[in-house]
């Protein structure tokens, strides 16, 4: 099967280093923790400007700083021997994007078979299409997760349920974490 999975918060947490961040602005009287963090959008929640957000990742170095989600590296491992693995990102506000994520992954010894980088809030559609025939597609955006559904870019669709869209009823499966998705897979 071609799996298309999103990185940040379903391969990658980038949540704590970024919480620490954002606090470290003097941020942390409006929102103490991510886990109250209730949209996907840290622009609307804290206020804060997108030019002055993209600033603090790139030089706070927070993709560079993130660490492999629980589980990450054993069950892409898993997964990669029977089935083609690319990585969709929307991380192409960082100059550097795909060298960063390589170097990630490299790190934490997760192979894959590609990597796509799409612009942060340019949807995931045209890349799933490039991709072609995705059977399984997982994401913790509640919005690329419903395009997906929408635009039948892939097979099935799986949220990485977060704070962020637990509310969001998408109709698809939902997971806790990589464990569950490799359960998921394992049952198609
Ligand atoms: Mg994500």
């Amino acid at each position: 099967m071609i799996i298309a999975m999103d990185l940040d918060e379903v391969v990658f947490n980038i949540r704590d280093v970024t919480l620490q961040e954002i606090n470290r602005l003097g941020h942390d009287s409006v929102i103490k923790h991510w886990s109250e963090w209730n949209t996907y959008s840290l622009i609307d929640m804290y206020g804060i400007p997108a030019k002055r957000l993209e600033e603090m990742y790139i030089n706070k170095r927070i993709l560079e700083r993130g660490h492999a989600e629980d589980n990450a590296s054993e069950v892409i491992n898993r997964l990669y021997k029977d089935h083609t693995i690319v990585f969709v990102t929307a991380r192409g506000w960082h100059p550097q994007a795909k060298a960063v994520t390589m170097a990630s992954l490299d790190k934490y010894n997760i192979p894959y078979d590609g990597i796509e980088v799409v612009p942060l809030f340019g949807g995931k559609t045209e890349a799933l299409r490039n991709i072609g025939d995705v059977d399984v597609f997982i994401d913790d955006n509640a919005g690329h997760v419903q395009d997906s559904i929408d635009d039948k870019t892939s097979k099935r669709s799986v949220v990485r349920t977060m704070p962020w869209n637990a509310q969001v009823d998408l109709n698809c499966a939902r997971v806790d974490n990589l464990l569950e998705f490799e359960t998921l897979i394992k049952e198609m």
